[in-house]
């Protein structure tokens, strides 16, 4: 069977992952979430009280850091790791959450993860989310959707993430820290955050998580269909 490669970008906490990893699950594709790798560089550098303005630094440290994904059937969800070590609750912290942008735009930085990507979608059948996938990591993907939502609820989509999580944090701070990675992602010079020419634009505001998945995965068959029919 033909599989192919869905690329879904946007930005911050419009829940890219939940409606990426609902649509692997459809589909019977491998999920990669490429937020969790720039978190994991962001945890390494750290505890590492690496320099960011510090080549040097950044450059030994990065060939350093061994980013993995492994499942974990008991919680049945992917779980990501680093240098070994499950740091899937850690990278979600608010902390990282405050470093991640400032991370994710030096370009060593992000010309690693992209080519770990890369590697990772060289059999297709994969759905990736991210900022950069559609435009950048595979700009050939057969399917590319970027999502977008109103700010405010997405501060509080994030605000009960936290919260379920164990941090209480106030609207206010969940929507500056949205905002302040928004306009770092978009305004970087590598692989900044831009919908696609050819992305399908999905604002989901105002949407289900099951309406979602269903909207991609019926995008995917369609896509998969003419793969099958005309080739890519
Ligand atoms: O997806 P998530 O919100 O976890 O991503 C965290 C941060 O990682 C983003 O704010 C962005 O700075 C960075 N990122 C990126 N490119 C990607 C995925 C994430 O720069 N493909």
């Amino acid at each position: 069977m033909s599989k192919i490669i869905i690329a879904i970008d946007g930005y911050s906490s419009c829940g890219k992952s939940t409606t990426a990893k609902g649509v692997a699950a459809q589909l019977g594709y491998a999920y990669i979430d490429t937020g969790a790798m720039y978190r994991a560089v962001s945890l390494y550098f750290h505890h590492h009280f690496v320099t960011l303005t510090n080549p040097k630094e950044v450059h030994k440290a990065l060939s350093e850091v061994h980013i993995s994904f492994q499942y974990n059937r008991m919680l049945n969800k992917s779980e990501t790791y680093l240098n070994g070590l499950c740091v899937e609750d850690e990278i979600r912290k608010m902390y990282i959450s405050d470093r991640v942008s400032e991370v994710s735009a030096i370009v060593e930085v992000r010309r690693a993860m992209v080519a770990q990507q890369q590697r990772m979608g060289r059999h297709r059948g994969l759905v990736m989310d991210g900022r950069d996938i559609g435009t950048m990591v595979f700009a050939d993907a057969e399917l590319k959707i970027f999502m977008t939502a109103d700010p405010i609820i997405r501060a509080q989509r994030r605000q009960q993430e936290l919260l379920e999580k164990g941090e209480l944090i106030d609207l206010e701070t969940v929507l500056a820290n949205l905002q302040k990675r928004d306009h770092i992602d978009t305004t970087r010079s590598e692989g900044p955050l831009r919908q696609a020419d050819d992305a399908v634009l999905l604002d989901n505001s105002h949407m289900t998580v099951e309406e979602q998945v269903e909207l991609v995965t019926n995008l995917a068959d369609q896509r998969i269909s003419q793969v099958v029919r005309n080739g890519r």
